[in-house]
């Protein structure tokens, strides 16, 4: 069941181990997919799987039935191809001026949202000798990507439509983690007339959160995200997804402060009372953001030590942070004691809250000097 897959730096000599269940990225793939009841589940794992690693998540979804999937860039597109040959791979961030051939020969299918896209990607395919597919996407909201909803109608009519095949009509939820707001009727709604203009298209529009809509804008692909590394798709109610990561770290030393004592950068934090800290190798370098830090004016981040609560003290710095341990028994918090940053109490999405963020930043910012153990999905 344990597979240790990476090893660059060993998890066994690495100060800090990320730990990524793979059977747990399945099962949430799984749920999602039974939960949407659209035909295709897609798996968006741009910025390497929002931090887990693309190959090895891109294998595990793979293996559990997978065979759609959506990246940013080019080059993520590269890697998802290469873990899984026969899969569909869409670049949502589209066409840039000469990218089309490097699409082409990797037989990889951009997401097409204005006419200069459409105009290089009719020329590809004239150069090809067939219509190649892409994804078309309009804006219902978002005004990021996308045809605007009044050049929908030019678009079903431009003559560059008919020399490509348009595979994918797509659209993103701007705000589906908020159901209590219009935003998302009001999406579905332009997407349907969008859908009226350019039929026979496959449909797409839920991303995590739209997947726990009511009704949910499943249409023809589904297309999850951070739900599937465990981030919780409907804030303010219980997780249904299984956590997929867990970032450990192990305390290097130990101190006892007498009321008053600042630590850290800056002295910005000061010891109440006489207080008992241990250090850990995680820091900003880390991907462990600054804005966690915990100050006299505020809280910052926490770590979980034999099951209780321990908040920083003092400023993140590049490489450490001090947690404040005094209310764990001292055999229990000493050099080479385990301190969990993510896991149990501690899931992505509180992590991100204390480092007033959101946990899709914390996951994507994943350092790159931790140690990685993959558990196997099979
Ligand atoms: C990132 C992204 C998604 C996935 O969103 P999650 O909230 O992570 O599920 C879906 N569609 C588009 C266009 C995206 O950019």
């Amino acid at each position: 069941m344990i597979d240790v897959v990476t090893s660059s730096p060993s998890p066994e000599s690495a100060p800090a181990t990320l730990t990524i269940d793979l059977a747990a990225l399945a099962a949430n793939w799984r749920l999602l997919r039974d939960r949407s009841g659209a035909p295709d589940c897609a798996a968006v794992v741009k910025a390497d799987a929002y931090g887990i690693g693309i190959e090895p998540a891109v294998g595990a979804l793979h293996q559990a039935g997978c065979r759609t999937f959506f990246v940013a860039h080019h080059g993520e597109a590269v890697r998802v191809r290469a873990t899984a040959p026969d899969a569909t791979v869409y670049v949502l961030n589209g066409l840039l001026p000469g990218a089309s051939a490097a699409f082409v020969r990797d037989g990889i299918r951009p997401v097409i949202g204005s006419f200069d896209e459409l105009a290089d990607w009719a020329e590809a395919s004239r150069d090809a000798g067939r219509r190649l597919p892409a994804a078309i996407h309009v804006d219902t909201g978002m005004n990021r990507l996308g045809f605007q909803p009044d050049e929908v109608e030019r678009l079903a009519a431009d003559p560059r439509l008919g020399a490509i095949e348009p595979a994918l009509l797509m659209s993103h939820l701007t705000s589906a983690d908020e159901p209590e707001k219009p935003a998302s009727r009001l999406q579905v709604e332009a997407f349907d007339r969008a859908r009226a203009a350019l039929p026979g298209v496959p449909a797409s529009l839920a991303n995590s959160s739209g997947h726990f809509l009511d009704p949910t804008p499943a249409y023809d692909v589904a297309r999850a995200g951070y739900a599937l590394y465990g981030g919780n798709p409907v804030p303010g109610h219980p997780n249904p997804m299984r956590p997929v990561v867990r970032l450990e770290a192990r305390i290097v030393q130990t101190r006892t402060i007498p009321a008053g004592t600042p630590v850290g950068y800056g002295g910005a934090w000061t010891a109440k009372a006489p207080r008992r800290l241990a250090t850990i190798s995680v820091g900003y370098a880390d991907g462990y953001l600054r804005q966690a830090s915990a100050t006299d004016a505020h809280d910052g981040g926490a770590a979980l030590v034999a099951g209780r609560l321990c908040p920083f003290a003092g400023r993140v710095s590049m490489d450490l942070i001090v947690l404040d341990v005094t209310d764990v028994p001292e055999a229990e918090a000493r050099r080479g004691s385990v301190a969990t940053l993510i896991g149990d109490a501690l899931d992505i999405d509180e992590v991100g809250r204390r480092a007033g963020t959101i946990g899709y930043e914390m996951l994507t910012g994943l350092g790159r000097r931790y140690g990685r153990r993959y558990l196997d999905a099979a």
